[in-house]
């Protein structure tokens, strides 16, 4: 080997073990997951099962350096196109790009927080048909066969029929793909770059639902404070109580 060449293969070593000993909290851009110091799993940020003090690092180098996915919370996979809000590491539904997302028009509505969109394109992983539910939020039930028409119900879902029936929208996804129902959790836009699941907390017609981590969960949670205090849409019974 020429001495150049053993040079440069001795300084990638160095460089490679010093990041992997060493993890950088800003290391790039590409996808954190998280390791403990001892274990071989690595995790979402969240995992109940990292007590110990957690590294940041990337999905890349975690699975170079051996590392496996955690069984218990599921960190994410680069296994599909689908444009994720995980994956991308975006903090705020306002950091989003919706040219990156599936575009379709929403062909069917169902209540407040489930659509049907049909996808121009469907990427591997999608149907062309998908029954939505939106993440992050929940409307007052107006179809459930055991709660019958909540209060605000009607009302939540006849926002989401007039904003979005027969509209071009655009979808993002987050940590989870589907639910038990396996209908689609996802995010949806609008071409102006409007993220409905926020209009919904922000004008009083929806809960944060926050049962199940998601990105923009504090920012969800926020919002609905924020509505609660403006007394808006569903919020405004709460006045005299
Ligand atoms: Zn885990």
């Amino acid at each position: 080997m020429k001495p150049v060449y053993r040079l440069v293969s001795v300084c990638l070593a160095a460089a490679f073990t010093l990041t992997s000993v060493f993890p950088l909290e800003a290391a790039g851009s590409g996808t954190p997951v998280y390791v403990s110091s001892s274990g071989k799993k690595y995790h979402r940020f969240d995992c109940k099962t990292l007590r110990s003090k957690k590294f940041r690092i990337e999905l890349a180098d975690a699975e170079r350096s051996g590392y496996r996915p955690c069984l218990l919370c599921k960190p994410a996979r680069n296994d599909d196109a689908l444009y994720r809000v995980n994956i991308e590491n975006i903090r705020s539904y306002r950091q989003v790009d919706i040219k990156k997302m599936p575009r379709g028009t929403l062909t069917r509505h169902i209540d407040g927080d489930t659509v049907h969109v049909t996808l121009e394109n469907p990427p591997p992983g999608l149907n062309r048909v998908e029954k939505i539910r939106m993440i992050g939020v929940d409307t007052p039930e107006t179809v459930h066969p055991g709660r019958g028409v909540e209060y605000f119900g009607r009302e939540a879902s006849d926002f989401t029929k007039k904003a979005l029936l027969g509209k071009v929208v655009y979808i993002a996804l987050d940590w989870d793909t589907r639910d038990r129902y396996g209908r689609l959790l996802a995010y949806i836009y609008t071409p102006d770059g409007g993220c409905h699941n926020v209009e919904l907390l922000k004008q009083g017609y929806a809960h944060a639902y926050t049962r199940f981590p998601f990105q923009f969960l504090e920012e969800f949670r926020k919002l609905e404070r924020e509505a609660r205090d403006a007394k808006a849409g569903l919020w405004a019974a709460d006045a005299g109580r």
